[in-house]
């Protein structure tokens, strides 16, 4: 078997993490290296490496969570705007190999976006 990755080790409560929503089936906390206030990162508790490998019932939890917290960390954050992104895959910038969709708020102006 694999090593854990880091996000697994959170969800164990073996490395701290500021979690700002969890359910049975999923996670989410701030990024550690944030690319705007409020980065959240949406994380299956089930480690699937890619959205591919998710389970169909699992992603929509997933994207459910997403839907929910997007509006509340605009409004945390005072943001405009919210990009939603997944790396999925090394080739695309994945470096955690465990599916998380980043939640980036944004700010009118902020020059940023995919
Ligand atoms: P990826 O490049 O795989 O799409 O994104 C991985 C994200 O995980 C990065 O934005 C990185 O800052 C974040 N990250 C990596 N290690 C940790 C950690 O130990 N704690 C938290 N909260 N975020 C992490």
């Amino acid at each position: 078997m694999s090593d854990p990755t880091v996000f697994e080790r959170i969800i164990d409560g073996e490395i701290p993490a500021e979690i700002v929503h969890e359910t049975d089936s999923v996670i989410a906390f701030l990024d550690a290296n944030p690319l705007a206030p409020g980065h959240t990162l949406v994380v299956p508790k089930e480690p699937y490496e890619r959205l591919r490998d998710t389970p169909p019932e699992l992603s929509a939890a997933v994207f459910e969570a997403v839907r929910e917290l997007t509006p509340a960390i605009e409004d945390a954050v005072d943001a405009d705007a919210t990009t939603v992104g997944i790396n999925d895959g090394p080739a695309a910038g994945q470096e955690v190999p465990h599916l998380h969709v980043h939640i980036v708020p944004r700010f009118e102006g902020d020059g940023g976006g995919p």
